[in-house]
């Protein structure tokens, strides 16, 4: 219902915005397996500009002349995005009213704000933190509680939330679940049904779904019955299953397939989250990972996977063990399947072990985009903002396009570049010129404002 309101409204908008209707379930159908076939749905949805007498859109912003990556099109083009309020009120070729506040974006590229669905910073954004390391890289979101790890109570912590920098949103984490209900050990009926009352209880309050670290003590004692028996939960209330699979090492082939068996059982999305072939032994693993992704796919399952821009975990940083090798790394990263999340953790003050936590997106932009052009600058925006927005069920960002919440990035492709190493982690990246979270200046001329503009995100 809520989908086709918004669309109607979308086109509605599109007349004043002189640009091609725009249709937000494109957000949804993009990630399709046939990327020929998504362009070409596009292209035949753009219409020449009507518009007799053309009348100036009124805005409080307005980006001029820049490289437009709108996470949908295959392609960037120039133009303008006009900005009213929280949301982007035009994008393409128009006048605008003289009270917009004019910012020049010749030579920038202008992006949705990015999404990061794998983080561990929930207690840093508790603190009414500024994100401004988040924000450097063009991050507009961060979804917290994952691994299992998060929050006793969702409703609690997101109503405690005054103001952060960042959008910011919660998994429910099987760990919180199994700590207050079973413990260590096998669970019994009663204790099931005590986790899928609070998971339901969760969901309902806004969370994403169920988020577990199966790897992890007590986590490693949920059998593959007791997963599908929490999954059905999502399958009734809404959301998706974020999977830490049980063994990254040597067993990470059984790991992803349960994981697929357990989305295939309980009917549910799976998220494989920081995928990876840990230990040296292991490594050349990823084309077997990645084709148990796509056969899942092909079998009808939603499953998509995530990985960071790092060969090392946070594991290895006492040392110079790498977790993964630069071969396997990469061949995730390029996969239709595969999007881009950090993993990230910050404490209270702001501050991180891992150089991921700092410079996770620019690192991909600079190494990935511009040095080694494994992707194009249209592909890692789809799969740092369109995709985990499509996976988070946010049908208002991820995207450029006329209604949308202003969340976006304005950088210049030659110059973004992390700055966080392992030896230095807490380095703030450059290049990131301007960034809206929605619709206020959250970064301006390469600096952070220190505007608290985020929302508190809730599942719909
Ligand atoms: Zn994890």
């Amino acid at each position: 219902m809520k989908h086709i309101g918004r669309r109607a409204f979308l086109i509605g908008a599109a007349g004043l915005s002189l640009v091609g209707i725009l249709k937000p379930q494109l957000v949804a159908d993009w990630v399709s397996k046939q990327p020929e076939a998504v362009q070409e749905e596009q292209e035949e949805q753009v219409e020449p500009a009507v518009a007799p007498e053309p009348k100036p859109v009124d805005c409080d912003y307005i980006l001029t002349n820049g490289t437009i990556v709108d996470g949908m099109s295959n392609k960037a083009f120039q133009g303008n995005v006009a900005i009213k309020g929280q949301e982007i009120a035009a994008i393409g070729d128009f006048t605008w009213t003289p009270r917009a506040k004019v910012i020049d974006a010749t030579g920038l590229l202008v992006t949705p704000g990015f999404i990061d669905l794998h983080t561990h910073t929930e207690n840093y954004h508790r603190q009414n933190g500024q994100a401004e390391m988040i924000l450097m890289q063009g991050v507009t979101t961060h979804i917290g509680g994952n691994c299992g790890t998060s929050v006793s109570s969702i409703e609690e912590h997101l109503s405690g939330i005054e103001a952060t920098g960042v959008n910011v949103g919660l998994f429910v984490g099987y760990k919180v679940l199994r700590n207050k209900f079973v413990g260590e050990g096998k669970t019994t009926n009663a204790q099931l049904e005590a986790m899928q009352e609070r998971l339901a209880q969760g969901l309902r309050e806004g969370a994403f779904g169920l988020s577990v670290g199966l790897q992890y003590w007590p986590q490693h004692y949920a059998t593959t019955e007791e997963m599908i028996a929490l999954c059905q939960v999502l399958k009734d209330v809404g959301g998706f299953y974020s999977t830490h699979i049980r063994n990254e090492e040597n067993q990470v082939l059984p790991s992803v397939e349960e994981a697929i068996e357990i989305g295939l059982a309980a009917g549910v999305p799976v998220q494989y989250c920081h995928i990876k072939t840990a230990q040296k032994a292991n490594w050349g693993k990823m084309p077997k990972v990645l084709e148990l992704i796509e056969g899942a796919a092909e079998s009808g399952l939603d499953i998509t996977g995530d990985v960071y821009g790092y060969t090392f975990s946070s594991l290895d940083l006492d040392s110079d063990r790498e977790s993964i090798n630069e071969d396997d790394l990469r061949l995730a990263l390029g996969h239709p399947l595969v999007m881009v999340a950090s993993d990230c953790w910050l404490d209270k003050n702001g501050k991180s072990a891992h150089p991921r936590t700092y410079g996770n997106y620019s690192r991909i932009l600079r190494r990935y985009v511009r040095e080694e052009k494994l992707l194009t600058w249209e592909t890692a925006v789809k799969k740092m903002a369109a995709m985990p927005a499509r996976r988070l069920g946010l049908h208002d960002r991820g995207i450029l396009a006329p209604g949308m919440k202003a969340d976006i990035a304005v950088f210049d492709g030659n110059s973004i570049t992390d700055c966080s190493t392992r030896s230095q982690p807490n380095i703030l990246s450059q290049g990131m010129q301007y960034v809206f979270v929605n619709g206020q200046l959250a970064v301006k001329e390469g600096e952070p404002t220190g505007t608290l503009a985020g929302q508190v995100l809730r599942r719909v």
